[in-house]
């Protein structure tokens, strides 16, 4: 899907290439790859204290509860307190109050904590839904924004269930937590009330996938790669997502590169690519989760030792500083010819920019590159994945 910052882009470059302004050109690569990382997305999480709200907005950022930067989780949480994602500062989550420990009615609680900065609201609760989340819900609804209904802690009432019970069944009693919070939430009086089944130590289980589809899918289209980016692996799926994102981001990082190539200065068009694909290689490598202290934190959560999913990883560019001479190894090494058939079918855009279709070898070089980084980095990240979760099959 095009996105109108795309064109707005490649038009300042084409103007500034038209006034012989490599320099500007070239600032505006930088420009470009910023602004993607920069659409906000403002996440409110709300519920009563000791609900799980804490724990959710760490493991939502991948942060280890016993982390230095973590939210605290043994104090009351009267004040709206930020907690921006630490590889993606536009995206932020906020912790709210509970309503029901403010002295507040909840519109005045929505105008309180500023509710229009906030793209959707999830309320937390580790038991029923109360009155208070319902008239929050309700109050949230009329201001037009969207809330999401999320009932925490379902590993404790599994394992409750699993040591109290002989015949065991998981998913009957996952149906059943379900169906009391949905029945408990229309008696008093929401409309088809979507409850979401959580364990923050473990987001690749229950229903916290089918939220960030949710997600994803009421999220208008600008703000969906902010979400998914932010979003650490947990499925396949996911992985998978990222690596479409990104790769429909290749055809015009590589125009642009080739727009840059058109400035005839000798030496220029090297050093501003390779720059580029240092600065867009760490950005796949931070997607994937694919460097050392987000390896460390998947190995502590999963029980798997670090050796064992860094083994896993076979392109030296996670978990290594991404240097440009790096870069220029492995581009000698990896970038095959595999992708140029798909480079000359995607230099039909070129002419996007204006340049001379004879710019296309310095268009395909960076296709070619960049699209052998992303294949191989999505691969590693598909098998340190599998190899955490313990899954048999490789994908
Ligand atoms: P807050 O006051 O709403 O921020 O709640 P916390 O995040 O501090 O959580 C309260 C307690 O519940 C802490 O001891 C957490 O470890 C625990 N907790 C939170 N989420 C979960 C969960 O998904 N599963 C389990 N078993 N415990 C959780």
């Amino acid at each position: 899907m095009d996105n109108p910052l795309h064109s707005e882009f490649t038009e300042g470059i084409k103007e500034a290439l038209q006034n012989n302004n490599q320099a500007l050109a070239a600032a505006k690569i930088q420009e470009y790859l910023d602004q993607q990382n920069n659409t906000p997305l403002n996440i409110a999480i709300t519920g009563e204290t000791g609900s799980g709200k804490s724990t959710f907005v760490n493991a939502f950022r991948g942060i280890d509860n016993s982390d230095e930067k973590c939210a605290r989780t043994d104090e009351n949480t009267l004040e709206v307190i930020s907690y921006p994602h630490p590889n993606y500062p536009n995206v932020t989550l906020w912790d709210l109050p509970g309503v029901g420990t403010t002295k507040f009615p909840a519109d005045k609680y929505l105008e309180l904590v500023g509710f229009e900065k906030f793209d959707f609201f999830i309320i937390i609760s580790d038991t029923r839904f109360r009155e208070n989340d319902v008239k929050l819900a309700q109050e949230i609804q009329k201001m037009g924004k969207k809330f999401y209904f999320v009932r925490s802690k379902i590993d404790n009432d599994l394992r409750a269930e699993e040591r109290s019970q002989r015949e065991f069944d998981e998913k009957k009693m996952i149906a059943q937590i379900r169906e009391n919070c949905i029945q408990g939430l229309q008696q008093q009086g929401v409309e088809s009330p979507k409850v979401f089944l959580v364990s923050s130590f473990k987001l690749q289980l229950h229903d916290f996938p089918l939220l960030h589809k949710t997600l994803e899918r009421e999220l208008p289209a600008h703000k969906r790669n902010a979400l998914l980016l932010a979003m650490h692996d947990i499925n396949l799926e996911i992985i998978n997502k990222k690596k479409e994102a990104f790769q429909a981001e290749i055809k015009y990082l590589a125009t642009l590169s080739a727009a840059v190539a058109a400035v005839p200065v000798t030496g220029l068009s090297v050093a501003v690519d390779v720059a580029l694909l240092v600065g867009v290689v760490t950005k796949y490598v931070v997607g994937f989760g694919l460097y050392s202290s987000s390896l460390k934190s998947l190995a502590g959560s999963t029980g798997v030792p670090l050796k064992d999913l860094t083994a896993a990883i076979h392109l030296p560019l996670a978990v290594t500083k991404i240097t440009p001479f790096l870069i220029l190894k492995l581009l000698s090494q990896c970038v095959s010819t595999a992708a140029s058939t798909a480079a000359e079918e995607e230099s039909r855009y070129i002419p996007i920019i204006g340049i001379p279709a004879a710019m296309g070898l310095s268009f395909i070089t960076t296709y070619r590159a960049l699209s052998t980084f992303l294949n191989m980095l999505a691969e590693d990240a598909d098998r340190v994945f599998t190899k955490a979760l313990g899954l048999n099959t490789s994908v």
